[in-house]
């Protein structure tokens, strides 16, 4: 089977990883002939996802395809589905989830527990809906890890506003949040992995880090299931997803957003879990019958983002130290020049007691440190 991934990040590279296990000839698009993954897979093409005749062309001759991020073309997608290319997830769902905007209303038009929102066109609207304060402000298309997110709390706050097509969502009183691996097979088959808990850190609004599984009441854990099975099978599309929710303080569970991908918050899955999230999507692109997505061992993952204040070729302070520790991995997406707050790598720490973990994570947040040399 010949099958292609648009993008070249560190998803993808993993995704590589795990193809080394199958008989599978693979094929990367990526514009940076640097990127993470251009050395791991079979066929490096270089070109821009995002244009339509480049990834027409990619995917002409391909079996199945794949996405490792939400900015594709689209309407290349529907073509080669049309011309019978399988396509993971199906190009439907990436249109839903690829704009917060139709995302949301997908979650409406199917009654799936998300904060109440309304959609704005311009920052100058905003003003229509001081009710709505405080609230959380997302910008449509081209947001990620945060940098499409802002929170308003007060009228005074709106000056700062984007001006572009958003949704103006509730702010939760959030107790935890979690991220849940749902794996689709093509008969619609739901295999679900373990929630895991999001740390994040309130300066960045990015990850800290995350444990899995995660400590939840039963009845809370039902709700997240149910929820995210529900949402996965309305997008009719095999795949896997990443559901992202909140629980609030009275332990309601909303959905945050969806990823139509494998996603950051699996990454732990290559060794704390039997069947890895990137071995999941292969058996489901392969035709295979799923794997076991139970945890091995309780895990951490600690994110590795470059230092401030740091720009240029990248080095890594304390390494030595770290990779000393029992059951710890460092993964390091072998990229080239750091910058404050680029994603370098991830650390997965397994161990059966949670309190080891989290001193873990937090010792190696302090170890390893990503500056310029
Ligand atoms: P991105 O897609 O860029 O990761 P998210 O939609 O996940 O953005 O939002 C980033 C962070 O902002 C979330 O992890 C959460 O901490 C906070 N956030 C987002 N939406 C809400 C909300 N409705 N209420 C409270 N906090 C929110």
């Amino acid at each position: 089977m010949k099958i292609g991934i648009l993008g070249g990040g560190q998803l993808g590279r993993m995704l590589l990883q795990s193809a080394a296990n199958y008989v599978v000839e693979t094929w990367v698009l990526e514009n940076d002939s640097e990127c993470p993954s251009a050395h791991l897979c079979h066929h490096f093409i270089k070109g821009d996802i995002t244009d339509f005749d480049t990834v027409y062309a990619f995917g002409k001759n391909l079996d199945a395809i794949t996405i490792e991020i939400e900015a594709v073309n689209v309407d290349a997608l529907e073509k080669l589905e049309s011309e019978g290319v399988k396509v993971y997830p199906r190009p439907a769902a990436i249109r839903i989830i690829k704009n917060k905007i139709t995302q949301k209303e997908f979650y409406k038009a199917h009654s799936i527990p998300s904060p109440d929102f309304v959609v704005t066109h311009k920052a100058a609207e905003l003003m229509q809906h001081l009710a709505f304060l405080p609230a959380v402000h997302k910008i449509g298309q081209g947001g990620y890890d945060g940098k499409g997110v802002q929170v308003l709390n007060e009228k005074g706050d709106l000056g700062k506003a984007f001006d572009a097509p958003s949704v103006l969502e509730k702010k939760v009183n959030i107790r935890k949040e979690i991220a849940i691996i749902v794996a689709m097979n093509n008969e619609g088959e739901p295999v679900l992995f373990p929630p895991v808990e999001m740390v994040v850190d309130p300066v960045l609004n990015l990850l800290d880090h995350q444990v899995s599984p995660a400590l939840l009441p039963e009845t809370v854990l039902w709700k997240i299931e149910a929820i995210a099975i529900r949402l996965v099978k309305e997008l009719k599309s095999p795949g896997l997803f990443a559901v992202e929710l909140f629980v609030d303080k009275d332990d309601e569970v909303w959905v945050n957003e969806t990823a139509p991908r494998v996603h950051n918050s699996g990454h732990h899955t290559i060794e704390a879990n039997y069947s890895s999230q990137f071995d999941m999507l292969w058996r489901i692109m392969l035709g295979y019958p799923p794997g076991n997505p139970d945890p091995i061992l309780p895990s951490a993952i600690v994110n590795l983002v470059g230092a401030d204040g740091h720009s240029g070729p990248a080095r890594y302070e304390g390494l030595e130290e770290v990779l000393k520790m029992d059951n710890v991995f460092v993964h390091l997406y072998g990229k080239k020049i750091t910058k404050p707050g680029r994603k370098m790598g991830h650390v997965t720490i397994l161990h059966k007691d949670y309190a080891d973990l989290t001193y873990k994570a937090h010792r190696i947040r302090n170890l390893l440190r990503i500056t310029a040399e």
